[in-house]
């Protein structure tokens, strides 16, 4: 599988839940994919999907959001692997990190990553997440829902083949419309429902 379909199958399972996007080629298949408010696009900042999913998630203590939803590239997770650990530490119930691992950085002509030597998954593991791994829908598919359902921080790594989908635009949102259009929503969100689970 390739990204953009790993993408369709995302927006598909995410529908109603926070979904925090890494930049360049994953944004903007995203994006073409289906534009909606509940997607962050993390544009330019390279590794900190962790960092806000994090945040996004201590916030939705005692919300019935779910999980917050990092999506990030293996290129992206080692520009700022910190993430892991400091996620880890923090333990946030409501954190989940999903990985499009194709050990290239797709956006920049397929130079290889590290992730054929390190294992990004095993860093989550050390660090306490709860993993996950799949590489196909259907194991994508009881992995998200298993891990969905798993309190504290939940990773899940997705092995997918290099390649970009071709003919989609650029992706030109402002970033300042984006941030307010995904706030808009996560506040109105945040206060649905009645549930309250610490
Ligand atoms: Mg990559």
């Amino acid at each position: 599988m390739r990204r953009y379909q790993a993408l369709q199958l995302i927006n598909e399972l995410t529908a109603d839940l926070p979904l925090v996007v890494t930049c360049a080629a994953t944004s903007r298949e995203l994006a073409a994919v289906e534009t909606r408010d509940n997607h962050f696009y993390v544009l330019d900042s390279m590794g900190l999907v962790g960092s806000i999913a994090t945040g996004l998630a201590i916030a939705a203590k005692g919300s019935d959001v779910q999980k917050v939803i990092g999506l990030e590239g293996d290129g992206s997770l080692f520009m700022n692997p910190n993430v892991l650990p400091t996620g880890g530490f923090l333990s946030p119930n409501r954190l989940f990190l999903i990985l499009l691992d194709n050990q290239v950085y797709g956006s920049t002509a397929d130079i290889p990553t590290y992730a054929d030597r390190v294992d990004l998954g095993a860093i989550a593991e050390a660090s306490g997440w709860t993993v996950g791994r799949a590489d196909d829908e259907a194991s994508f598919r009881s992995e998200y829902a298993r891990l969905l359902n798993t309190a504290g921080p939940t990773f899940l790594h997705m092995r997918i083949e290099p390649g970009n989908a071709t003919d989609v635009p650029k992706l030109l949102v402002d970033p300042v419309t984006i941030t307010n259009r995904f706030q808009a929503w996560f506040t109105h969100r945040l206060g649905q429902g009645t549930e309250v689970n610490a």
